[in-house]
């Protein structure tokens, strides 16, 4: 079923981390699908990407604007706030990545926890104070939850119990944003989500790493046995996800979204050969899972994250569009059409060596 009525209309959407993955794409979406003013707000650290917004600023001068800045300058937070009477935060920026959690968390801290602390506080000088209708939509993770077993699912009433440094800052500033709607009365939405694969995303993470690895004959390290299950989300599912939660999601409210899609990591990697093998065929002849080489597992692997997205389903009528096998496909083509946007990112992400093995 579909929600009845639209309980939130924004015009003036800051969206911060609007240069990473997941950023970029719900940028374009909302410029495309809506009317509202879109203010990217994003430190471009390693994993912030201007090319990956280019050519928005020609497309939509009047409701696109790009501010290069932290999220824990709590006086420029403020000004863009105020600057551009935004109504809407779409919170994406944080620090991403879990291996790098591990061997760096302060920066972790930072930007998830006290960056959050300091747009809820902005949003409460700023853009409450203005006594317009507003929200504050807080995009999270399903690694909060920590590890399932074998059979289960995560969902809206799951108990929080993060394993990495990343999850537990990410953990951190959930809470504070519950909190902040409880004290202050920030209307707020939060979304949990799972793993996200599409366009623009950062070649550190599994998909891309293994289609540029594969494509450069190394070898394919997947992390202890491979039998470590994640819940593979489309990243165009997971915007419409977040778009239909702020305009009908009820204010305090928070859902879980996934793509029912749950692989093992090795099941993916095979998937991805194999697609590889048919779109781009290796010289000599035989298979990319040639390549596969397991490696050192990651310390507190969680082994499996699933999700029951079905309030979402029930309450706002959404559902993933993309089926895991075609979202694969045109996953990859981006990535084997996209080479010189891969390419550009590769010194970047450490040209792809081992990070997170807890050592240094
Ligand atoms: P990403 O690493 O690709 O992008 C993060 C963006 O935030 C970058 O553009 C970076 O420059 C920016 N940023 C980092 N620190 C900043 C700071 N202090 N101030 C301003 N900007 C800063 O991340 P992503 O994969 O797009 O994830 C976006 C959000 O979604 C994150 O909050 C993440 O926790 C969450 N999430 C991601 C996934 C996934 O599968 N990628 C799954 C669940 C939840």
């Amino acid at each position: 079923m579909t929600a009845t009525a639209e309980l939130f209309q924004p015009t003036a959407i800051l969206v911060t981390g609007g240069a990473g993955f997941i950023g970029t794409n719900f940028v374009r979406l909302i410029l495309e699908e809506s009317e509202a003013k879109v203010i990217v707000l994003d430190a471009l650290t390693y994993a912030g990407n201007l090319p990956n917004l280019q050519g928005l600023d020609a497309s939509y001068p009047e409701r696109f604007t790009f501010v290069e800045g932290d999220i824990c300058d709590a006086k420029l937070v403020a000004e863009t706030m105020s600057a551009h009477e935004i109504d809407t935060v779409v919170h994406f920026a944080a620090e991403s990545h879990v291996d790098r959690s591990i061997d760096g968390p302060g920066a972790f801290i930072q930007t998830n926890v006290m960056g959050t602390y300091h747009l809820l506080e902005a949003f409460r000088d700023q853009v409450m104070i203005r006594d317009v209708p507003c929200r504050f939509h807080h995009v999270s993770t399903d690694e909060v939850f920590g590890s399932l077993g074998d059979t289960g699912y995560f969902d809206e009433a799951t108990a929080y119990d993060p394993s990495s440094p990343y999850s537990a800052s990410k953990a951190a500033s959930d809470h504070l944003v519950r909190a902040w709607h409880r004290t202050f009365g920030v209307p707020m939405t939060l979304s949990n989500c799972s793993n996200n694969y599409g366009a623009y995303q950062f070649p550190e993470k599994l998909i891309p790493v293994m289609i540029f690895k594969a494509l450069a004959e190394e070898p394919l390290p997947v992390y202890g046995d491979g039998m470590n299950v994640r819940d593979w989300l489309h990243v165009d599912d997971h915007c419409r996800a977040i778009w239909k939660v702020l305009r009908f999601g009820r204010n305090g409210d928070t859902y879980t979204v996934g793509g029912d899609a749950e692989k093992t990591n090795i099941s993916l990697v095979k998937t991805l050969c194999k697609l590889l093998d048919r779109l781009r065929p290796r010289d000599n002849g035989t298979s990319y899972e040639e390549l596969i080489s397991f490696v050192t597992d990651r310390p507190g692997h969680d082994r499996r994250y699933a999700i029951d997205a079905t309030k979402l389903k029930d309450d706002l009528g959404w559902k993933p569009q993309f089926g895991f096998a075609d979202g694969l496909e045109q996953t990859v083509k981006w990535y084997l059409d996209n080479q010189e946007w891969v390419q550009a990112l590769r010194d970047r992400a450490q040209n792809f060596s081992r990070i997170g093995l807890g050592k240094n």
